[in-house]
């Protein structure tokens, strides 16, 4: 079903898209879409050079600061090619450069990737959660595999446009179409994969999103100039003069494929403060975890998907034993293991502003690279979230344990990483706990009533969940539940939305750790003292967290 919604997009763009702007990047260059984005590409060397944004951007370049790397993409045209701003070449002439925001719009203006500085390699955009606009939800949805699924129709309908006004809007903004936006994510994804496992190749195709082999073929050769085959070789090259990793991917039986990823996070990364959060709400039976792995199985749209991941001890980011029933699953959980520990986060950028705060420089100073844990099944969150609400995350563990061990579903555990598995079941679906809950469920009735009535909403249909809401939308359809109030929802956008600036003042602990770093502790005190903090409040509400562990 989701095979022939692609092969028929793959067959027929036009349909789907302003016509105008064709997926066929060798012949898509359109100059004036380009000229409407804030990093605009401007003919003219003298309006460049009074442009803020330009300087500063070409003077990253010229530093070769990998800060940078996958919050721009450079493209030169004089060669043809678009780079991380750190690649290690010679710095393009000003009048040769133009900055993009996706890579997808470097294809749209005929450039292919370097070759040397792998553009396509590194930590994602963190402007898409950071912002809350259309753009900013169209990427965290293509992301998620979305257009993949449900087609250009899908996502403009999510988001409440016509196709063709979707296509206009992210044209306007991002320098390219959805089409084009989710064939880049797919030549990512399908680089990764060659370059960092032995998954077949043609298994590589269907798990990367793409509808057909030919399709695959034709966008390797667009964006990299050369065959998934040889984009594989020459990478397994590079492993073996290095003697690293030996990087495996076994199919296990008929359905199933087990591989392991390496995926990078923007520096700094504090991997052990993010494994101690997930571990420290672990729900035995469905996760095991501590501060060195993070191990569960979970549902995807097409089956059933199984994680082991581990910080990386080489360089910053996670290593990821997976295993999907689907390999067209695999896409979309590499980029909710990559929101699950906010890889891409502009960590430094974060560090700086909190560190102005002599309250938080100390604990900054200490743990750089703090980061966010997102999820991996928003309506999880927000069942983790309502049995969360007034009591302490031991009191929730033990809680959702009991709820998981009564309604959730028994699965076949084989041990695919490092670790011997330590989970049974998945957490139970808003339908199981809909039926079950009201029998197991302890504590105040109002609050299991509320439960009660969120699953029966979720199962319906009626209230859903997803990483495309905007802010409001999120908590617009929480918050006018019974039940459901503004700690919730926060939390909720938080964990799900990847949301960096929410404070959850009414939150007991983090009021606690606020008294430890000598901030105030009453909640409407705490909020105008936090509004320093903008934008990045979630974040030193994570500082604020710690404080109150050992
Ligand atoms: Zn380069």
């Amino acid at each position: 079903m989701t095979t022939n919604q692609r092969q028929a997009e793959d067959e027929n763009p036009a349909q789907n898209v302003n016509p105008a702007h064709d997926e066929n990047p060798t012949h898509a260059e359109n100059p004036t879409h380009a000229d409407k984005t804030d990093l605009a590409e401007k003919s003219d060397p003298d309006d460049r050079r009074n442009d803020p944004v330009f300087v500063e951007r070409y003077r990253a370049i010229s530093a070769r600061d990998a800060r940078f790397d996958g919050q721009f993409i450079v493209g030169v045209h004089s060669t043809g090619i678009y780079c991380r701003p750190s690649c290690p070449a010679v710095t393009p002439r000003a009048e040769n450069v133009s900055f993009y925001l996706t890579s997808a719009a470097a294809h749209e203006a005929g450039l292919r990737a370097c070759k040397r500085c792998l553009p396509d390699a590194v930590p994602g955009s963190p402007q898409w959660n950071l912002r809350d606009d259309v753009a900013a939800r169209s990427m965290r949805m293509i992301a998620d595999g979305l257009v993949d699924r449900d087609g250009v129709g899908g996502l403009a309908a999510k988001l409440g446009y016509t196709p063709r006004h979707l296509g206009r809007i992210l044209t306007n903004e991002l320098g390219a179409g959805p089409l084009a936006l989710a064939r880049a994510h797919r030549a990512q994804t399908a680089r990764l994969l060659l370059t960092g496992t032995d998954l077949p190749v043609t298994d590589v195709a269907f798990a990367a999103g793409f509808g057909s082999i030919r399709q695959f073929n034709d966008t390797v050769l667009a964006v990299y100039q050369t065959t998934p085959s040889a984009l594989r070789e020459v990478a397994q090259a590079r492993l073996a003069r290095k003697a690293r990793h030996p990087v495996t991917a076994q199919t296990h039986n008929v359905h199933d494929t087990a591989l392991t990823l390496r995926l990078p996070a923007r520096e700094p990364f504090d991997a052990e403060e993010v494994f101690g959060f997930l571990a420290e709400r672990t729900i035995a039976g469905i996760e095991s975890g501590d501060r060195t792995h993070y191990a569960r199985a979970l549902r995807m749209p097409n089956g059933t998907a199984t994680i082991d991941a581990a910080p990386n001890a080489e360089t910053p980011g996670v290593v990821c034993d997976v295993r999907v029933s689907d390999v067209a699953d695999l896409a979309p959980l590499v980029s909710r293991i990559r929101r699950l520990f906010d890889l891409d986060a502009d960590a430094r950028a974060i560090d700086i502003a909190l560190s102005s705060d002599p309250s938080l420089v100390a604990s900054v100073r200490e743990h750089p690279g703090v980061r966010l844990p997102g999820s991996l099944d928003p309506d999880e969150i927000l069942f983790r979230a309502l049995i969360g609400q007034q009591v302490s995350v031991a009191g929730a563990r033990t809680a959702l344990s009991r709820l998981a061990a009564a309604l959730g579903t028994e699965i076949e555990t084989v041990p695919i990483g490092r670790e011997t598995t330590g989970f049974t079941r998945l957490f139970p679906t808003a339908e199981q706990i809909a039926r079950g809950a009201a029998e197991i469920v302890r504590g105040p009735r109002k609050r299991t009533e509320t439960i009660v009535r969120v699953a029966e909403r979720l199962a319906a249909g009626e209230l859903k969940l997803d990483v495309g809401m905007s802010r409001d939308e999120l908590n617009d359809s929480l918050l006018e539940i019974p039940g459901i109030g503004p700690w919730t929802a926060g939390y909720v956008a938080m964990r799900v939305l990847g949301s960096p600036d929410v404070l959850l003042v009414e939150d007991l602990a983090l009021r606690n750790g606020a008294v430890r770093l000598g901030l105030p502790s009453e909640p409407r005190a705490l909020a105008r003292r936090g509004a320093e903090w903008a934008p990045w409040r979630s974040y030193a509400g994570m500082h604020l967290w710690r404080q109150t562990r050992a």
